[in-house]
C-alpha cells in the first residue's frame, strides 16, 4: 500500500477522515452523515452485517427459499414494461457455467447501467423458482434458449455488487463486511476505503486499556480487534460475527461500555466529595398528609417511603429511582418526600414531562395540601416575574413545571428535593447539570418503565431503585379490545351504556386537527361528530393548542363531572385522575406506540368499575401495529408490556439512550451485552477507586475525554 505523502497524523482522533487517499472534502462530508469524521471514526465504523464469500454457490445447487450468494457472469439485461400496470421490471440473467439464473428489479430501471453483458456480478437474495430446476443443469449447455428459462431460479431485488478483475481480493474469497452505505458511497465503495485505511493507518492504533483489565477480561488486543471485525480471519463463524458474538465484536463492546462507565465513576467520585443534605426525619407535614388521605397506603408504598425517609436524612445525596406500573400511587410517595424537605425548610420541585401533566399535579396538589398553609407554584413556559420571585426569595416552597426548572434561567433559594415524573431522559448528565448550578438536592426518579437494574444504573449513575409491585386494593383490570371501524356502532352503544351508568369517557385522537395528507381522524372534528352522535351530553375538548387556563379550567371540570366526554390527545397521557371516567375509546390505536396506549389506558379503571379500553385500528397497518395490538388486549400488566415494547422498538429507541446524555453506544446492544456491561462497570469502577484522575493512564483519559466529547468538563475540575 502507498504511503500517503501529504500528512503524517499526529493521532488517528484528530486527524479528519479527507485527509485519507481518495477522501478528500467533498466525501468527507458525505461521510460526515454517517458519523465519520475523523480516521480513528472510519476505523470504528462497524459493518451491520457479514456475507460469506468463501464458498459461493454454485447456480444449479441453489435451494428454493434460501437466502444464496454467487458469482455470475451477466449474459443479458432487458428492461420490460409490463402491459397493464406499467411497471418496469429490469431482468437480468447472468450464468457461472453451471446453470442461469433470473434477477429482477422493479421500478428501477437506472439500474440496467450496471449490468453490461460479460460484468462479474456478486449477487445476493432469496432464491425463487419452482421445484424443476433441473432442465438448467449444465448438460443442457450453454446455448439453450434463453427464454426456457422462463420457469429457472429467480431472485428478486437482490443485492448485488460489479467486481472489476482487480479487486476480487478484497470483495470475494472470505467473509466481507457490509456496510449501511450512504449517499455517494456503496458498500462496496466503504468496504474499499475501509480496507485501504486500515491497512494504512492500523499501525497507528495504540491499546489505551491497562494490562491487567486486558488479562483478566480476557480480550483480544485492540489492533486486532479493529482490523478483524472489518476482515475477520479466515476460520471466522458466520453467524457468530453477524450477532455480534465473536471475540472481535466483544473487546470493541467491551471499550464502549468500558468508557461510558469510567466517566460514570468519574462523576460519582466527584458527587461523593460533596456533602448532600441530611432532612429531619421527624416531619408534621407528613404526619398530617398521612392523616388527611382517604385511603390507606398499600404496603409497597409503606416499604418504598420507608426507604426514601431513611435515605433522606442522611448526608450524601440522595438518588432514587422508583419504577411503579401505571396507578400504582407514585404521587403519594413524591407528596410525601416533598412535604419532608419542606419541613426541613427547604423547597421541593417536581418536573413533569409534559405542561398538561404539570398542570394536572399542580392541580392534585393544591386540592391535597390544602390548609397546609404552603406555597404552592406552578412554572410554565408563561410564568410571570412575580411568581418567579417568590422561588428564588425561597417564598415559594412547592414548585411544579417542567424541564424549564432546571434551565439557567430559574434560581431556587435553597432547593433540597427535585422529583422527576414519567421521565426517562433525566439521567447522570442532567443530574450533573443540575449540580453545577450550585445546588445538591435530592433526586427522586418515578417511572412505570421497568429497566434491567445494571441499565439504571448506567442511565441514571448510581441509584437506588425500588418498586411498588402493588396495586391499589379495588382495582379492576381494564377490559381491552380491538374494534373495527365497522364496528363502530357496537363502540358507540358501549359509551352509551356507561354514560348512562353516570360513568365519564375519554376519547382520545392522534391529531389536533386533521391533515389533508395523512386523512386521520382528530379531536377538534371528533369532538364536533361526537356532539351529533352523543346529543345533550357534556363533550369537552382538550390538546396541547388549548390555552392552558382554558385547558385547566376543562380538566377541573371533567373531574368534578361536569363533562361527560373528554375529546383529546395524547396531552392526557400522563397523570391526569379522574376515578369516574370508566371507558377509553381510542381512534386509530395502530398509529400510537405500546407504552403510550399503556399510558392512556392507565387513566381508566381507578375507580373500582368496569372498565373498558376500546382500541379502534383502522386498516391497513404493518406487523408492529398488529403486536402492539395483540400485547395490549392479551396482558395490562406494564411490566409485560414494556418486554414486548422493547421487542418491537428495540433498546436505543426503548431506553431513549440517544437522548440522555451519555456517549453513544454503536456497537454495544444494551440488552444482548447486559453481561460485559456488568464487567466492564466493576472494572471501571475499580479502576477510579486505585486511580481516581488516571494519572497512570494518560492514553485511556485522552480516549476517555474524546468519548464524551466535553460532557466530562462538568466533572473536570
Ligand atoms: P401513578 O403511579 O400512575 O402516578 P397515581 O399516583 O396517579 O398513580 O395514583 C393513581 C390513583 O390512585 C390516584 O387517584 C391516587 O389518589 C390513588 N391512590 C394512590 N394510592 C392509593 C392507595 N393506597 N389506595 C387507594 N388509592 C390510592
Ligand atoms: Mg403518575
Amino acid at each position: 500500500m502507498e504511503e500517503n505523502p501529504g500528512i503524517k497524523p499526529r493521532s488517528l482522533r484528530d486527524t479528519s477522515a479527507q485527509y485519507i487517499k481518495g477522501v478528500g472534502p467533498r466525501r468527507a462530508r458525505l461521510l460526515e452523515r454517517l458519523g465519520i469524521r475523523t480516521i480513528e471514526d472510519l476505523l470504528f465504523y462497524i459493518p451491520w452485517r457479514y456475507e460469506d464469500r468463501k464458498n459461493l454457490r454454485n447456480i444449479s445447487n441453489l435451494s428454493i427459499g434460501n437466502h444464496e450468494t454467487l458469482l455470475a457472469e451477466v449474459v443479458s439485461a432487458d428492461i420490460i414494461t409490463t402491459p397493464r400496470k406499467k411497471m418496469k421490471i429490469l431482468e437480468i440473467v447472468v450464468t457461472d457455467g453451471s446453470g442461469f439464473l433470473k434477477c429482477k428489479w422493479f421500478n428501477q430501471p437506472y439500474l440496467g447501467k450496471y449490468f453490461r453483458k460479460g460484468q462479474k456480478v456478486i449477487l445476493s437474495g432469496v432464491v425463487k423458482g419452482y421445484p424443476d430446476t433441473n432442465r438448467f443443469r449444465p448438460a443442457l449447455g450453454p446455448d439453450f434458449g434463453l427464454s426456457a428459462l422462463s420457469s429457472g431460479p429467480e431472485m428478486e431485488n437482490p443485492d448485488f455488487e460489479n467486481l472489476d478483475n482487480e479487486d476480487g481480493f478484497i470483495h470475494t474469497s472470505r467473509i466481507i463486511p457490509i456496510y449501511r452505505a450512504t449517499e455517494g458511497f456503496t458498500p462496496k465503495q466503504l468496504r474499499t476505503l475501509i480496507f485501504s485505511t486500515i491497512t494504512q493507518y492500523s499501525p497507528l492504533i495504540k491499546d489505551y486499556m491497562p494490562e491487567d483489565i486486558i488479562i483478566r477480561n480476557q480480550l483480544v488486543p485492540l489492533k486486532k480487534a479493529v482490523k478483524e471485525v472489518h476482515f475477520p480471519e479466515e476460520f471466522s463463524d458466520i453467524n457468530v460475527l453477524n450477532q455480534g458474538l465473536s471475540p472481535v465484536h466483544r473487546r470493541l463492546i467491551f471499550d464502549e461500555f468500558f468508557l461510558l462507565e469510567l466517566g460514570l465513576a468519574m462523576m460519582k467520585k466527584k458527587e461523593e466529595a460533596e456533602a448532600g443534605i441530611s432532612f429531619k426525619r421527624e416531619s408534621a407535614l407528613v404526619d398530617k398528609f398521612l392523616k388527611t388521605l382517604h385511603f390507606e397506603l398499600t404496603n409497597a408504598q409503606i416499604r418504598v417511603f420507608d426507604h426514601i425517609r431513611q435515605d433522606m436524612t442522611r448526608t450524601v445525596s440522595m438518588n432514587w429511582l422508583i419504577h411503579g406500573d401505571v396507578g400504582c400511587g407514585k404521587t403519594v410517595i413524591a407528596v410525601l418526600s416533598m412535604l419532608m424537605a419542606v419541613d426541613s425548610g427547604y423547597q421541593a420541585c417536581l418536573m413533569a414531562p409534559t405542561e398538561i401533566l404539570a398542570e394536572q399535579h399542580f392541580i392534585n396538589m393544591k386540592r391535597m395540601l390544602d390548609g397546609f398553609g404552603l406555597d404552592i407554584i406552578l412554572v410554565t413556559s408563561s410564568t410571570k416575574k412575580q411568581p418567579m420571585d417568590m422561588i428564588s426569595g425561597g417564598k415559594a416552597q412547592i414548585i411544579i413545571g417542567t424541564h424549564s426548572l432546571i434551565q439557567e434561567q430559574m434560581k431556587f433559594k435553597n432547593l433540597g428535593l427535585a422529583v422527576i415524573d414519567e421521565q426517562h431522559k433525566f439521567g447522570v448528565v442532567q443530574r450533573a447539570n443540575l449540580r453545577r448550578k450550585g445546588f445538591n438536592p435530592d433526586i427522586l426518579i418515578m417511572t412505570a418503565t421497568p429497566i434491567p437494574r445494571t441499565l439504571a444504573l448506567t442511565l441514571y449513575g448510581d441509584l437506588d431503585i425500588s418498586v411498588i409491585d402493588e396495586l391499589p386494593a379495588g382495582r379492576r383490570p381494564v377490559q381491552t379490545k380491538v374494534f373495527f371501524p365497522s364496528q363502530k356502532d357496537r363502540a358507540y352503544s358501549l359509551i352509551h351504556e356507561e354514560l348512562s351508568k353516570g360513568r365519564q369517557v375519554y376519547i382520545v385522537y392522534p391529531l389536533i386537527e386533521g391533515s389533508e395528507k395523512l386523512d386521520l381522524k382528530c379531536a377538534v372534528e371528533g369532538a364536533e361528530a361526537l356532539r351529533k352522535i352523543f346529543p345533550g351530553k357534556k363533550i369537552g375538548l382538550v390538546h396541547g393548542r388549548v390555552r392552558q387556563d382554558e385547558r385547566e379550567k376543562i380538566m377541573s371540570s371533567f373531574k368534578a363531572g361536569d363533562i361527560d366526554m373528554l375529546a383529546a390527545t395524547t396531552v392526557i397521557e400522563v397523570g391526569v385522575d379522574v376515578p369516574n371516567a370508566s371507558l377509553m375509546l381510542i381512534v386509530h390505536a395502530e398509529r400510537f406506540g405500546l407504552a403510550q396506549l399503556h399510558q392512556l389506558r392507565g387513566r381508566i379503571g381507578r375507580g373500582g368499575y368496569e372498565s373498558h379500553c376500546l382500541l379502534m385500528a383502522y386498516p391497513p397497518f404493518g406487523e408492529d401495529a398488529k403486536r402492539r395490538l395483540k400485547a395490549m388486549t392479551s396482558t395490562n400488566d406494564g411490566f409485560k408490556i414494556a418486554e414486548q415494547d422493547l421487542d418491537i422498538r428495540g433498546p436505543g429507541e426503548f431506553f431513549g439512550t440517544r437522548q440522555s446524555g451519555i456517549p453513544e453506544l454503536r456497537i454495544a446492544n444494551l440488552i444482548r451485552d447486559i453481561g460485559i456491561l456488568e464487567s466492564a462497570r466493576n472494572e471501571a469502577f475499580a479502576l477510579t477507586g486505585e486511580d481516581p484522575v488516571l494519572k497512570k493512564y494518560p492514553l485511556l483519559r485522552d480516549t476517555l475525554y474524546t468519548k464524551w466529547r466535553g460532557r466530562l468538563e462538568l466533572i473536570k475540575s
